[in-house]
């Protein structure tokens, strides 16, 4: 996130420091068991991560920094703070290939619902066919 404060230099020594070179990931808010830690070797690449991650605090001490591998960090950044329920659905979806359909942009006011949900929504209809065509004043 580009507007997030990033912990100084000196914190990301002194994290680099304390984990032994060793991914510091610990528990389930990396995808791990409650307790276990990650300890991936940080040599193949180092994430610096806000162990809380409240836009609001910015706490950016040593204390929620956690050097991490690019695994935990993904995960945790792709899972943490998402309702659980959501976050199930999603990790399905992945283990399934269901990736999310690209958003598009409205074109216009033309049509309010697009096909394949009017298709999700109801059956479809026939379309309304009358035995001669009206002409239109
Ligand atoms: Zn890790």
């Amino acid at each position: 996130m580009a507007n997030r404060r990033e912990f100084t230099k000196q914190t990301r020594r002194d994290a680099m420091k304390r984990s032994g070179f060793l991914c510091e990931a610990t528990g389930a808010m990396y995808g791990l068991t409650a307790g276990q830690r990650c300890n991936a070797p940080l040599s193949a690449g180092v994430e610096y991560d806000h162990i809380v991650l409240d836009a609001n605090s910015k706490d950016n001490s040593l204390e929620n920094c956690a050097a991490c591998c690019i695994k935990c960090h993904r995960w945790k950044t792709a899972n943490h703070d998402t309702p659980m329920a959501a976050r199930t659905v999603r990790m399905q979806d992945k283990a399934r290939g269901i990736r999310a359909a690209p958003v598009k942009k409205l074109q216009g006011a033309g049509f309010p619902v697009s096909e394949k949900s009017a298709r999700r929504q109801s059956k479809p209809h026939l379309p309304y066919r009358s035995l001669y065509r009206e002409e239109q004043p």
